[in-house]
């Protein structure tokens, strides 16, 4: 069994000086009772915030100056005498406090100036990780460690960002270094070292005192370059607000990602209509179901964002929301602790790759989608996980291979992995040359025309008209050796559009065929020569999707989950292997953007009598809905045990009991 809670709240307390009446409201009783009936069993609690008030009987001048009580000793203690846990949040990287004192320690851009708000501006300035302030911050959190002592459930760590940075202090670390501060790289290289020394050096710092509550650094997302310190964590938190700048891509497909990672994790959303502080937002209810819910099926635990009132009131109507989802988590729990995905798919992240290493690379999101809607269990993977565990790897657009990972996936299809991948997928890193064997193609160039159009062969046509379709981004040509297939074939317009010559309001009309082929195969390898899993990002043109599974189909004829469903609903498989038994999520909430900054979910739309098909080694002992635990009749055949799902209402799982092993 897991350590980390299903039913966490992340309570923000950042509270300006300049109200001067804090804690005033806080009734201990009731914020514990409040959340005990709201179901919350973790609340993270505030030592010290963005403004830099600490908010406890603190022996350092930042103690906020409207507090009259020990707010985090009485909260502590009213959530202990009722069985919440209470990790204690520090702020790092924004601290209002210590910006004003020591205006030195602000992380500079080359000029000179701050990172972060101006001088006129509301928010908040970085402190730079390589100056004394570090050394407070040190300090702080032992004060914190003692003064707590065993009742320290966990520490979190926020803001755990730093940006190249020209402050005094890192121009001389520089130079000690070896690093030549007029080279952004050398900027960016040194940013990453002071990074990870903190971690370090707090990790060191935080077990000398206490030797078993979590630690988690926050930095607003997982990925690759966490890998280098994974080990000064206890756990992942994956923060990410639909509605607050994540966006509804964010949290599925960084949690494909950290799952693989070796520990548990939480998908943090919050109860905001819009984001962090938005004090009277509220989110749908529906909304906030699809959050956790993902979570769950994702094999998280849920933590939902809140912040409290200055004056330490808990409000009603917030944990009436958090109650009202965490009740049906609770229910659910029983089938979504210690669970592993089951999985076909490994999608490599580009931002694995140094010169692709953004957040969400649109080839990412486009794969995503693609997969998701067309209902594949995938992973998302960097190089040094095991590839064996897939079936097939995607390399989606721009996935460049130095030697090891050119040998690593040459390995992996000598082996009997297939590979799906697209445009300049396959070359060597920084050069225009496809350096991966057996894929089957010769580079020509980029393709000199585009928009230019695609037309399926008989083997991926399934869903498509027989036709030209038009590719809006510019591909590549390429050469098929000797043995490769064509899939699928290039057709050019008849010239490129410009001032000197174009047809009508857009793209110029298909010509004729170019004798370069758009989808190759040769063997278990399949190359596309456009960009289609950006494209499908950017455009959103089902072709592109559709192409890319019936390509799949050819590699993987036998997929998972097979179903009905529409391309709406989620299908999630998990495997829970204390209890012998498959889980297979099925989430249906159908995301709106029906205002200018976010998407909305307001309803539940249920789907009726889903087929599913869930490819399975050995036939089930009995197949029924949790936590209802109504049976379902199935057949097994063909190595799929086959079902009907009468109703989904948003969030159904599908149980599958293998006996006792
Ligand atoms: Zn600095």
């Amino acid at each position: 069994m897991g350590k980390l809670r299903f039913r966490q709240v992340h309570l923000d307390f950042h509270t300006s000086e300049k109200i001067v009446e804090v804690g005033n409201a806080f009734d201990p009783q009731e914020f514990a009772h409040t959340l005990k009936e709201a179901g919350v069993d973790s609340i993270t609690c505030f030592a010290r915030c963005h403004h830099g008030m600490i908010y406890y009987d603190t022996k350092f001048p930042a103690r906020h100056p409207g507090l009259k009580r020990d707010l985090l000793r009485e909260q502590i203690e009213a959530c202990h005498a009722v069985g919440i846990r209470v990790p204690i949040y520090i702020t790092v990287g924004w601290d209002e406090y210590m910006a004003k004192q020591h205006p030195e320690w602000l992380e500079r851009m080359p000029d000179g100036r701050p990172y972060g708000a101006g001088p006129l501006e509301a928010g908040w300035k970085h402190l730079c990780f390589n100056t004394p302030y570090i050394d407070y911050v040190e300090e702080q959190t032992i004060e914190v460690l003692e003064k707590f002592g065993d009742e320290v459930d966990g520490l979190f760590f926020d803001i755990i960002i730093q940006h190249p940075c020209c402050c005094s202090y890192c121009m001389e670390g520089m130079e000690r270094a070896g690093l030549n501060p007029e080279d952004p790289e050398d900027r960016k290289k040194f940013a990453k070292q002071v990074l990870d020394a903190f971690k370090r050096r707090m990790t060191a710092t935080v077990r000398r005192y206490n030797k078993d509550c979590t630690i988690f650094y926050n930095a607003g997302h997982i990925g690759p370059s966490i890998r280098d310190t994974l080990d000064t964590y206890t756990h992942l938190e994956l923060e990410s607000l639909p509605s607050g700048g994540w966006g509804y891509e964010h949290f599925p497909i960084t949690v494909r990602y950290a799952r693989n990672l070796g520990y548990e994790y939480l998908g943090m959303t919050g109860r905001f209509h819009k984001s962090w502080a938005d004090f009277g937002g509220f989110k749908n209810q529906a909304a906030l179901e699809y959050e956790c819910f993902t979570a769950l099926a994702h094999g998280a635990k849920c933590s939902i964002g809140d912040q409290l009132h200055p004056s330490g009131a808990i409000n009603k109507a917030t944990y009436k929301l958090i109650g009202s989802v965490y009740s049906q988590v609770k229910e659910k729990e029983p089938w979504c602790d210690d669970v592993t995905a089951v999985t076909e798919i490994g999608v490599f992240t580009p931002e694995a790759i140094e010169d692709t290493a953004v957040r969400l690379h649109p080839s990412l999101r486009g794969a995503y989608r693609m997969l998701e809607e067309s209902h594949y269990q995938f992973d998302v993977i960097d190089e040094q996980m095991d590839f064996s565990r897939y079936r097939v790897i995607i390399l989606p657009d721009v996935i460049t291979l130095d030697e090891a990972l050119k040998d690593k996936l040459e390995s992996y299809v000598a082996n009997g992995g297939k590979l799906l991948l697209s445009y300049k997928s396959g070359m060597a890193r920084g050069q225009q040359q496809f350096v991966l064997s057996g894929m089957g193609v010769e580079l020509v160039g980029d393709a000199e025309y585009s928009p230019d159009y695609v037309v399926a062969g008989e083997a991926i046509n399934q869903g498509l008209f027989d036709t030209e379709y038009v590719m809006y981004d510019r591909g590549l040509w390429v050469k098929p050796q000797e043995g490769t297939r064509v899939l699928a074939s290039i057709w050019n317009p008849y010239f490129n559009r410009s001032y000197k010559h174009f047809c009508s309001h857009r793209q110029t009309p298909p010509e004729k065929e170019s004798g370069y082929p758009a989808v190759t195969q040769k063997g278990s390898v399949i190359y596309f020569a456009h960009p289609v899993f950006s494209m499908y990002h950017k455009h959103g043109a089902r072709v592109y999707k559709q192409l890319v599974v019936n390509a799949l189909r050819l590699l993987l004829p036998d997929k998972l989950v097979e179903t009905n469903a529409p391309t709406t609903a989620h299908m999630l498989l998990n495997y829970q292997k204390p209890h012998n038994r498959y889980v297979l999520h099925i989430l249906h909430y159908i995301p709106q953007r029906r205002c200018e900054e976010i998407d909305i979910i307001e309803d539940v739309i249920p789907l009726y009598n889903v087929e599913v098909k869930v490819k399975l080694s050995s036939k089930p002992e009995r197949v029924y809905c949790a936590p209802k635990g109504t049976q379902l009749d199935f057949e097994y055949t063909d190595g799929y045990v086959k079902v009907v799902v009468p109703r989904v209402e948003g969030h159904e799982m599908v149980v599958f009991e293998q006996g006792v092993k």
